[in-house]
């Protein structure tokens, strides 16, 4: 099987279409990442799109809209990666959303991955307020939208703050969300992430991780334009 990708990324974001809509594509899987300034969420999509990572902070506020693109049996698929910055609260009507240029597209999001860093305490309560105004303000008929609870740089592991196994069990058995720990620094996971994201929507584009990991191989083949 073939799986030539294309993939062009691009910062800022608003605006695009994709090659969804009028010509019969499937519109973009749409992925937000959010989490508190500094948990490694440029990182981790910087790790996932392009194999790269810097250990310089880089402060954003604005949101980044990486889009990319796989040819998978003969298909063009859209995949649209918006990293958030840390914004104060989830936007709580569509009137919000559109008022503040961070928050752009994140209620129509179809998977939502929040990142917290295991060795700072007030990044994890960040995520349980987040996770809360998800669900109590997303968009009606969107209930089932997943959430992926991410715990980033497991390679300071001595310096957790919490241990694992409260966390998933916190995450998994009572908030039914999925739990992935990574490093984006060591490139640990950051696959796997990507993985259950697509796969807890069912994206029929991506049933399971190994098309994934084909598709990213893709990526890293054909490396990625800044526009
Ligand atoms: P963001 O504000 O959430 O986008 O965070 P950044 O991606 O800008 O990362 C903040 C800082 O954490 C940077 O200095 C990164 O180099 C560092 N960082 C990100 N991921 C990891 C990781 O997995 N391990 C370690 N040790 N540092 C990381
Ligand atoms: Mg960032």
């Amino acid at each position: 099987m073939h799986w030539p990708a294309v993939c062009e990324s691009r910062e800022g974001g608003g605006g695009h279409r994709g090659r969804g809509g009028s010509s019969g594509m499937p519109p973009p899987f749409r992925i937000a990442v959010l989490g508190a300034q500094g948990v490694g969420k440029s990182a981790i999509v910087q790790r996932f799109l392009h194999d790269d990572y810097s250990d310089a902070a880089v402060s954003s506020r604005t949101r980044r809209v990486h889009l990319s693109a796989a040819v998978l049996n003969g298909h063009v698929h859209d995949l649209q990666i918006t990293d958030y910055p840390a914004i104060s609260s989830f936007p709580g009507s569509s009137l919000q959303e559109w008022s503040d240029v961070c928050c752009r597209g994140i209620r129509s999001a179809h998977v939502y991955i929040l990142v917290y860093d295991i060795c700072c305490f007030d990044s994890f309560e960040y995520v349980k307020t987040m996770r809360q105004q998800i669900l109590e303000t997303r968009v009606m008929g969107a209930s089932e939208t997943p959430i992926l609870i991410v715990g980033n740089k497991r390679d300071l592991q001595r310096g957790r703050v919490i241990p694992r196994h409260n966390v998933s069990d916190l995450v998994r058995k009572s908030w039914k969300c999925g739990y992935v720990e990574c490093s984006a620094k060591f490139n640990w996971h950051i696959l796997l992430l990507f993985g259950e994201a697509l796969r807890s929507v069912g994206c029929v584009r991506c049933k399971h991780v190994h098309a994934t990991i084909r598709f990213q191989r893709a990526l890293r083949r054909e490396r990625c334009t800044l526009m």
